[in-house]
């Protein structure tokens, strides 16, 4: 079983003057194929328990490219151009797939395209056709959209603020993707995008009331035919249609019922807004 890994991960504040360009992300962490587990292997990221995943359920991944750069401002239309198409470029060289594991962050904007993980994913999906799964790993601080949830076949997002979990998340997610290549399950998601956002200084999930949601979602994570349950919690300087709070329930066939709870975990922060808002920029 052959798995493709890739990520260009970026959280964009729209809002800042100075855009992120191609030196940017080739100065700060700019990797290809071995040189992702030189760096990953140990290491307490997405791509570190892809690593871990692919000896656990053993299967072969392989590492193509991992483009990241601190939360900047909107990405340029050249670095776009040249790093999308160059993942687009490995993934085609190098396959056939049975899989494809992508590590995005779920806030990225560039100038040409306001929701990029989902312009990353349509691309992938493009290249790997509807039967080669494609799941998708996010950050908590995700604005997570239908373009995201329609090309890809699952997401799951970290459920720690701080980011504790991106390991087991990733380990999560790779599960899924396995278990989709078997035929042992049939990844549905729905997501629901909740009109409101959550200031900053309540998004920590140890304690208030997004610790309630977190709450709620590991609730739902127990419910039968359930396979995955993320919360997008939104990165409010990204100033696109996507930003906010979402949820996105992932079941084993049976639609309604992701959409079910869904919009059970949508209605109940959406009781909780007052509390969620500061006076805080
Ligand atoms: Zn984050």
């Amino acid at each position: 079983m052959r798995i493709a890994a890739l990520g260009f991960h970026h959280e964009t504040n729209t809002f800042q003057s100075v855009k992120t360009d191609y030196d940017a992300f080739a100065g700060y962490e700019f990797l290809r194929g071995e040189e992702i587990a030189d760096q990953h292997l140990t290491a307490k990221t997405s791509f570190s328990g892809y690593f871990r995943a692919a000896e656990k359920f053993e299967f072969d991944l392989v590492p193509l490219l991992w483009a990241f750069t601190g939360p900047t401002g909107t990405i340029t239309k050249d670095a776009f151009d040249r790093i999308a198409g160059e993942m687009i470029d490995l993934l085609k060289e190098n396959g056939p797939w049975d899989g494809v594991l992508l590590a995005q962050h779920g806030a990225a904007v560039s100038e040409e395209y306001s929701d990029m993980d989902g312009e990353i994913a349509r691309r992938v999906r493009q290249v790997v056709g509807p039967d080669t799964p494609v799941v998708m790993t996010l950050d908590l601080h995700s604005n997570i959209s239908h373009e995201q949830a329609s090309n890809t076949d699952a997401i799951v997002a970290f459920r720690t603020n701080p980011h504790l979990d991106a390991v087991e998340r990733a380990v999560e997610a790779s599960d899924i993707l396995v278990r989709t290549i078997r035929g042992e399950v049939r990844p549905v998601q729905h997501l629901v995008q909740v009109p409101m956002i959550i200031n900053i200084v309540k998004q920590p999930t140890a304690f208030g009331p997004m610790k309630e949601i977190i709450d709620d979602v590991n609730e739902v994570l127990q419910q039968n035919g359930i396979l995955s349950v993320s919360c997008g919690q939104g990165f409010p300087y990204a100033d696109v249609a996507q930003m906010g709070v979402s949820f996105l329930v992932i079941s084993d066939g049976d639609m309604d019922l992701a959409e079910l709870h869904a919009k059970w975990l949508a209605r109940r922060a959406w009781d909780r807004r007052v509390e969620l808002q500061n006076d805080s920029p």
